[in-house]
């Protein structure tokens, strides 16, 4: 872009940090729900028109690719200075999980601001990364600044429903995109949990659990209601379902979970049980929901289906359950699961994808680290494993070492975890500027 009269270089991430929360909330307004359902989830395409727009207007191009009508994803690269270097990737998912209007307090696609606060789908998954990248890089495009790297930008569609139209895709698709990139950065991790006034843990993911989401399935003799009956589908089942949904499968503490069960006995001066750490966890409010399901495999019924008439034994009866292994557990929670499931049970895989783990350590960490300590002097980054799944086990198959780090200082009041797909979710305006500062500090040195 061309300015009518010359103009001084602008004050670095000046123009950045103004225009973040403008964008979050057009990002916002652009409803790009997805469904599960490609009749049904409209956005993704307007998003990434209007992402591509965006990058346009500072002169970088970017391609955008359909995996189904409108379900479209976008990637850029933006040349480092030393081209020899590795890639890295910076990834965000377009995508929203689905709001309903009468429950919120404003309404989830305006992308209103209020009270210092983003309010709308999106604001912390993870439109807010998205937007924070995108106003740092458009920076950099106007003042000149050039990453020591090449970073390859994607912004992704249907993270929300596993990534298969997304990541997923791409990576199957479009390898290519994403050569030479050996380190990626996104969700979910890089926020902060306050301690004390001069001190914060930033939680750093550097590992998600595997997910395994299965369909059991139990046969049995139909007949009719009124009679003796020794061989019912539905009680078998629901026998089944009860013993794994109320089974507490063994503790296991994988290296990212040791060493974030020590920063909190180091932060907070307390000794954790190691038989029973969840006691401990309960300090870090709702996040302990989340943390604490990384410290064992669990598995919970989602869905039941059997019969069709009050009177009438069905000869079959299926559910769903929901279940999440930690790195390395993946044959042991199958024989957990046999185990529980008893005999006569049948079970099949509808989801089956890796759990990931890397190292808290390196280079990249080191800057990750020290970009941390420089915005925020009460800093003390930490590497924990989320329960939930991401983008990442997709790049992970390029061979990526994946980390989530969307930095974000929080107020020490904000109930963050309930956020995540929740009602009324928001990001405050600083949290976002303090996000860019921090990137760009890790961005250029990384
Ligand atoms: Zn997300």
């Amino acid at each position: 872009m061309s300015e009518p009269t010359a103009q001084p270089l602008a004050e670095p991430l000046v123009q950045a940090q103004a225009e973040v929360a403008e964008l979050l909330s057009e990002l916002i307004r652009i409803d790009s729900t997805n469904t599960g359902d490609t009749a049904t989830s409209a956005g993704e395409r307007k998003a990434a028109e209007w992402v591509a727009g965006k990058l346009d207007e500072v002169g970088i191009s970017s391609q955008i690719f359909e995996s189904e009508r409108g379900r479209a994803s976008l990637v850029a690269r933006i040349p480092g200075a030393d081209r020899s270097r590795p890639a890295l990737l910076v990834h965000g998912h377009l995508d929203v999980v689905p709001a309903d209007p009468a429950e919120w307090s404003v309404h989830p696609f305006a992308g209103e601001e209020r009270d210092g606060y983003i309010w709308g789908r999106g604001a912390v998954d993870m439109k807010d990364m998205d937007c924070m990248v995108l106003a740092l890089v458009r920076d950099w495009a106007r003042t000149g600044v050039q990453p020591p790297r090449d970073i390859v930008l994607a912004f992704l569609a249907d993270e929300e429903a596993g990534g298969r139209l997304g990541a997923t895709y791409m990576v199957d698709e479009h390898p290519e995109l994403f050569e030479g990139c050996t380190e990626a950065i996104s969700e979910v991790g890089g926020f902060s949990i306050t301690v004390r006034d001069d001190l914060r843990l930033y939680l750093v993911q550097t590992a998600e659990k595997g997910m395994g989401w299965m369909r059991l399935t139990v046969g049995g003799r139909p007949g009719h209601g009124s009679f003796v009956h020794d061989d019912n589908a539905v009680t078998r089942l629901a026998e089944a379902v009860a013993r794994i949904g109320t089974h507490r499968f063994p503790l296991t503490l994988t290296p990212p979970m040791r060493q974030f069960l020590a920063a909190v006995e180091d932060a907070y001066g307390i000794e954790i049980d190691p038989a029973e750490p969840e006691l401990a966890l309960a300090r870090l409010g709702s996040l302990s929901r989340m943390i604490g399901a990384a410290l064992r495999n669990t598995a919970n019924p989602t869905m039941l289906q059997a019969g069709y008439k009050a009177n009438v034994v069905p000869g079959t009866a299926s559910a769903t359950v929901d279940g999440r292994f930690l790195y390395g557990q993946e044959e042991e929670f199958e024989r957990q699961l046999d185990a529980l499931m008893g005999e006569g049970v049948q079970r099949e895989w509808l989801v089956h994808n890796q759990a990931v783990e890397t190292t808290f350590d390196g280079p990249l960490v080191d800057q990750m680290v020290a970009a941390l300590k420089a915005e925020d002097d009460g800093a003390r980054p930490v590497p924990f494993t989320m329960s939930g799944g991401t983008d990442a086990k997709s790049f992970e198959r390029l061979g990526m070492r994946c980390f989530g780090f969307s930095p974000l200082r929080l107020p020490p009041e904000l109930d963050f975890a309930s956020l995540f797909h929740g009602i009324d979710e928001r990001v405050p305006v600083e949290s976002l500027q303090f996000g860019i500062r921090v990137l760009d500090r890790f961005l250029r040195s990384a």
